[in-house]
């Protein structure tokens, strides 16, 4: 509640003025004790005395009539009347305040009367006292010439009992104790000496017993009284104090006391408490504490609204309880307060309500919600977080394993995210992770039932517990891939989003949360390895694949080094002349165990790995240093990865490959695919135009796989266009593919892009390729690729060897090129 604070004026003094006030109470009060217990004393000796005066009255009159049945009979009888009058009406008067005295004892619990009512109570029973006692001690002396023995011996019993009435009844005031008795005795030892006969004798002895027993008695009952009255006083004394201290720390703290009796109606209601609950003291006084906590607790959740249930609970228990948070609404805000508080019992242990303090902790629950929110969530995207996904997927794990059903694991990651951070930045990284986190989320709909979640980085992950089958789920991640189609745009500027998959489905590919992750991932690898924008299924043959992969990647790191990276060169022929016009390097890694490893499988192992752009400038100053060495009229072609054209260093490293190696920039043409252009960041076709500035040519490779469009021909002016080997390998048999084939070649021509054709294996296929007009060809049937050393041998001789004859019954077909056209997919479109 320290939020709010009222602006009063004790908590504003100066805390030098509110010290001296707090230390002139205390002051204050410790005098009050000593009087206090003097007073409560006499109040309750007095009790003591009212409450025996019944039987004290009783034995008195009884006694009396003792006496004046045994009086001599030569008293005169005025003399005994008067006597007995005197005593009645001195009883009648103790009577009449020992009913004064009940009916105050009933109408009030507390100590009676102020302090001096309750001496001048006491001075008037020591009065009462004597005259009793003067009366009884004038006895011995009326009996004095007594004929009688038995009347003597009755009067002598009649005052022994009366000193024993005395003793017993005025045990609590000793000094009205000692004045009855003394007056009483001092009766029978004037007798004695007057007279020393032996009952005076006895009642003497009598006198000094019973009073010896008086004294004592009267003593000890005293010192009790007096102990326990100051027992009393001090603690009440402390209770004071303590609320004191108490009141200081409301006033002083940030914590409210609060206090209820045993019904639980608020009492004691400090200033603060008022203030915090926005209502007035004197109202709140005597209120339900209960029912004020629920009537402030109207537009809360039904949850939150709940908190106080725990609180009754816990004041029904009746053990002391500390932190019991309750929610409140103060000025249509929530707020919450954490409640302590101990039972309150009187000295019997009956319960008195119970004392505690209230502490507003909506700050610090406010960040520890937030600190709970991102444990389990993430703060860029919101989406849940890895440790989060993990607990839920063991949910949705632990419901299959006991009821059956089932459920799938995506695994996502963006392709080329790294070199989006590493190009635009990380604030446009984000922005990108953050618009992933939203199609993803519209992409898998069910909100309640699926979790998509941000693993870390660029890793995203989904669980699907509604679509069981794979078709269901394949239908997900279809969805999914198709909402990263478009570019994200940011400050102007479009950038690719492409996202690979890998699915694991339970309980078909695993029952655990490891399990899961980890196939999932596999999957996911082996999309990524396949072609980006994939997806793929979890298969058991993926864990081998990633293992050896893992070990290839562990080894490349050291192959540059230990010098088992290679080129082969693979010569291209030109059809016209059937020359060869050059040749292309081809990576070669002889690995010491597992033997030759073909390019396909370490160079995405090198992208990934990062090594691609150690092993690439290599390559290229290998090339150069090799081809430098070759006739001038025979060119090299390098291979370059899409990362290597991504790096902006690339023109510097061709650059620098010309320089060291001395080969002229016109006889080195450098391969790229158009994956380039589908992870293409700002700066790529830039790059392109500064590498065929350095006079190197540039080559499309590959053309006519994956996502061919003829945009890439447009966004760039490539010299070479390369034929994938897959439409070479379908010539002979595929009409569309010829067609194709036909169709390429002729945009080529028009775009005045020389065109080579790769993977040739049969001399129908250079014939087709020659008629189609095809300018180079480059496979097998040429030559495979050879080592170094091999390269000049094969280009010196090569003039010798026959052009491919046409077989006899080979036919090129009819189609027309304007039916090609149709014939074409529609992405090379
Ligand atoms: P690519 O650039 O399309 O290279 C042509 C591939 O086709 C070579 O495979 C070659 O051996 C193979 N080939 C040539 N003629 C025939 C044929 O008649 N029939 C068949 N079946 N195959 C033929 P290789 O050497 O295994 O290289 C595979 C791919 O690895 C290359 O495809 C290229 O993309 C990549 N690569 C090779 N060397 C490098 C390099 O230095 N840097 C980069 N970044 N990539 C390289
Ligand atoms: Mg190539
Ligand atoms: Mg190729």
């Amino acid at each position: 509640m320290t939020a709010t604070r009222p602006p009063k004026i004790t908590a504003k003094a100066p805390a030098r003025r509110v010290s001296q006030r707090r230390a002139t109470d205390r002051r204050r009060s410790v005098q009050a004790t000593d009087e206090s217990i003097g007073m409560r004393l006499s109040a309750r000796q007095s009790k003591a005395v009212m409450r025996s005066q019944p039987f004290v009255a009783g034995a008195s009159l009884f006694n009396m009539l003792v006496v004046g049945l045994a009086a001599p009979q030569d008293l005169p009888n005025a003399l005994v009347l008067a006597w007995m009058v005197a005593l009645i009406v001195l009883q009648g008067v103790q009577v009449q305040r020992w009913m004064a005295w009940r009916r105050t004892a009933a109408s009030t619990s507390a100590p009676r009367g102020n302090g001096q009512a309750a001496a001048q109570d006491l001075r008037l029973q020591l009065v009462l006292a004597g005259l009793h006692g003067l009366l009884w001690g004038v006895v011995p002396l009326l009996m004095l010439d007594h004929p009688g023995e038995r009347q003597q011996t009755l009067l002598m019993t009649s005052l022994a009992a009366m000193l024993a009435v005395g003793a017993l009844g005025l045990a609590a005031l000793p000094r009205a104790a000692w004045l009855y008795m003394g007056l009483l005795g001092s009766g029978s030892l004037a007798a004695f000496v007057v007279s020393p006969q032996w009952v005076f004798g006895i009642g003497v002895v009598q006198w000094l017993l019973l009073g010896g027993l008086a004294v004592m008695l009267g003593r000890s009952v005293a010192k009790a009284l007096h102990a326990r009255v100051s027992a009393e006083v001090k603690g009440e004394h402390q209770n004071q104090l303590i609320g004191l201290l108490l009141r200081d720390f409301s006033e002083q703290g940030s914590d409210v006391i609060w206090e209820i009796d045993g019904s639980g109606r608020l009492r004691h209601v400090t200033r603060q408490l008022a203030f915090a609950l926005g209502r007035d003291s004197a109202e709140l006084e005597g209120e339900s504490l209960m029912n004020l906590l629920g009537d402030m607790q109207k537009g809360m959740s039904d949850s939150d609204r709940e908190t106080t249930l725990a609180l009754h609970e816990r004041l029904t228990e009746g053990h002391p309880f500390r932190d019991v948070q309750v929610g409140v609404m103060i000025d249509g805000k929530q707020r919450w307060w954490s409640m302590t508080a101990k039972p309150l019992v009187d000295e019997r242990g009956r319960s008195l309500g119970w004392r505690g303090v209230a502490r507003d902790v909506t700050q610090a629950r406010m960040a520890d919600r937030k600190l709970a929110w991102l444990a389990h969530f993430d703060a860029l995207t919101g989406l849940t977080n890895r440790a989060h996904f993990r607990v839920l997927l063991e949910k949705a794990l632990s419901h299959t394993r006991r009821y059956g059903g089932g459920g799938a694991v995506m695994c996502l990651d963006l392709d080329g995210f790294k070199n989006v951070n590493d190009t635009l930045g990380h604030a446009t990284g984000d922005v990108l992770l953050t618009e992933v986190g939203k199609r993803l989320r519209s992409a898998v709909g069910n909100a309640r039932s699926d979790v998509v979640a941000r693993l870390g980085g660029d890793e995203f992950a989904v669980l699907l517990r509604t679509a069981t089958t794979e078709a269901d789920v394949a239908a997900v991640a279809q969805a999914i891939l198709d909402a990263m189609k478009p570019p994200c745009v940011t400050q102007g500027a479009e950038i690719p989003v492409r996202a690979s998959i890998g699915i694991a489905r339970f309980p078909e590919d695993g029952l655990s949360v490891d399990e899961m992750m980890q196939h999932a991932d596999l999957a996911l690898y082996d999309a990524k390895a396949h072609a980006t924008g994939s997806m793929r299924f979890f298969a058991q043959r993926m864990g081998e694949q990633v293992r050896r992969r893992l070990i290839l990647e562990r080894d490349l790191r050291e192959a540059l080094e230990r010098k088992q990276l290679h080129l082969y060169f693979q010569p291209k022929v030109d059809l016209n002349g059937w020359r060869v016009t050059g040749f292309e390097a081809l990576l070669r890694w002889t690995h010491p165990e597992h033997g030759d490893i073909p390019p396909s499988e370490f160079i995405p192992v090198a992208e990934e790995a990062g090594l691609i752009l150690a092993i690439g400038e290599w390559a290229l100053l290998e090339a150069c240093v090799h081809a430098a060495r070759w006739p001038d009229d025979l060119q090299v072609a390098v291979n370059i990865s899409p990362v290597q054209v991504m790096a902006q260093n690339l023109p510097d490293a061709v650059q620098n490959a010309l320089r060291v190696s001395g080969l002229p920039a016109h006889r080195l043409e450098l391969e790229i695919t158009e994956s380039v252009f589908i992870n293409e960041t700002r700066g790529t076709v830039g790059r392109l135009h500064a590498l065929r500035r350095l006079g190197v040519a540039i080559a499309l490779d590959d053309f006519g796989t994956g996502y061919s469009s003829l945009a890439y021909l447009r966004r760039f002016p490539f010299d070479t266009l390369k034929i994938d080997r897959a439409f070479v390998r379908e010539l002979l048999v595929s009409r569309d593919a010829r067609a194709i084939v036909r169709n390429i070649l002729a945009l080529a021509k028009a775009l005045r892009m020389s065109t080579v054709a790769e993977g040739v294996e049969e001399p129908a296929q250079v014939k087709v390729l020659e008629a189609e007009g095809c300018d180079l060809v480059q496979g097998f049937y040429v030559a495979k690729p050879l080592p170094a050393d091999q390269v000049l041998h094969f280009a010196l001789t090569w003039t010798g060897r026959d052009r491919p004859a046409l077989p006899r019954d080979f036919s090129l077909g009819q189609t027309q090129t304007a039916d090609l056209v149709t014939m074409m997919p529609a992405t090379v479109i």
